[in-house]
């Protein structure tokens, strides 16, 4: 197969050689059920509960307040279902840039006629327009409200100020969820000292494992399970853990932290480098979110105007080898558009792709990347 160059780091990210290695140990020789009270099961109880105990060291919580899952779609329909479920909530207020985890979550939880969802308008960096926030919660005085909007967002690399959003839902007497998948291993996230009561991620774009993923809770925000059966997490997630995917995802989180500074540092520079390469190349490229500087350095989220080399550009860009996206993981195979991007910019019709990076990029493959891009464009 010839060489690829993979920037869609935000869909996902390859595992790293030593979680592989790690998982691929644990497979071998710790199979026991934690729950089981002979030794092979005591043997997996204390690596689970090792897993849990070097996660809540680095997000500052405190183990209680860590649920391990399938995922971030799991964990933001837990969150999202059992605040209405068990805390009363009844107006939730979020943004359209969010991910389908929320949106279609929420969605069905309006359906049912149990609560009544409120979208803030987004700008055309993708930030929530926070004043509106602020009147929503001010007018929904007496009502129990819950805010839900992401740290960074996945297609453009918007951030949100989780300081400032948390803050006024204090201020207000409202719950702050955070869906920050696209975050995690890459901010310091200090969930003793954040004003947010509920916090998700997922492995796999930490170069993690897939299939599993966290969610925090604050202690003393009592939600419901969203599965019920054993008495697994505390009896908030029944049935048998995922082990190896526990163990690999805390290996994963102590890999981006320990050099997570340089890291962003590299990263920043191959966004850069890439964003002056294209410019130079293709002029009519413009930057859906924020500027070049702000926003998560990971995420690259461009357009060009339609024409015979853009019409069927990402199609073009995967067979000369770069994998990027058009939308969300999910709608990129169907290639539905974005709504991100169509919620920031309303009626515009223009080709948007979003690149990712990771640290495993070189600077050569983003060079690389510019040259074949250019000649796609310029053919
Ligand atoms: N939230 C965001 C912001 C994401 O980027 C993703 C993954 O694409 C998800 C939620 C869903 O995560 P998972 O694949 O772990 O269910």
């Amino acid at each position: 197969m010839p060489t690829r160059i993979y920037l869609d780091h935000a869909a996902t990210t390859p595992m790293l050689p030593e979680v592989i290695a790690r998982m691929h140990s644990l497979m071998e020789d710790t199979w026991g059920n934690p729950s089981s009270i002979h030794a092979e099961g005591r043997t997996s109880k204390a690596l689970l509960e090792k897993a849990r105990k070097s996660m809540a060291a680095h997000f500052h919580c405190a183990i209680g307040e860590l649920f391990f899952t399938s995922g971030a779609t799991e964990s933001n329909n837990m969150i999202l279902r059992g605040a209405v479920q068990g805390l009363g909530v009844d107006t939730i207020i979020t943004a359209p840039t969010e991910h389908h985890a929320v949106l279609h979550t929420l969605e069905t939880l309006q359906e049912g006629g149990v609560v009544k969802v409120l979208l803030l308008p987004v700008d055309h960096r993708g930030q929530p327009v926070l004043r509106d926030l602020e009147n929503h919660l001010t007018q929904l005085h007496g009502h129990r409200v819950l805010v839900s909007l992401m740290h960074a967002n996945n297609e453009t690399g918007a951030l949100l100020s989780l300081e400032n959003v948390g803050a006024l839902c204090l201020e207000h007497g409202a719950y702050f969820h955070s869906d920050s998948v696209q975050s995690v291993g890459f901010y310091p996230l200090n969930f003793q000292q954040l004003p947010v009561h509920f916090l998700t991620g997922s492995a796999h774009k930490f170069n993690g494992p897939k299939g599993v993923g966290f969610a925090l809770v604050r202690g003393g925000t009592g939600i419901p399970p969203l599965q019920w059966g054993g008495p697994q997490e505390r009896n908030m997630r029944g049935g048998t853990e995922n082990l190896l995917g526990i163990a690999g995802m805390a290996l994963a989180l102590d890999l981006a932290l320990v050099d997570r500074e340089a890291r962003l540092q590299y990263l920043q520079s191959l966004k850069e480098h890439f964003f002056h390469g294209l410019r130079a190349a293709l002029p009519d490229v413009e930057i859906n979110g924020p500027e070049l500087a702000d926003g998560h350095p990971k995420i690259l989220n461009l357009s060009l105007p339609h024409n015979a080399a853009t019409d069927m550009f990402l199609f073009n860009l995967d067979i000369a080898g770069i994998s990027a996206s058009g939308g969300s993981a999910c709608t990129s195979g169907s290639d539905a558009g974005s709504h991100v991007i169509r919620a920031m910019y309303p009626g515009r019709d223009r080709v948007n792709v979003r690149f990712s990076f990771s640290h495993l990029n070189t600077l050569s493959e983003i060079n690389q990347a510019v040259a074949i891009i250019s000649g796609i464009y310029h053919k």
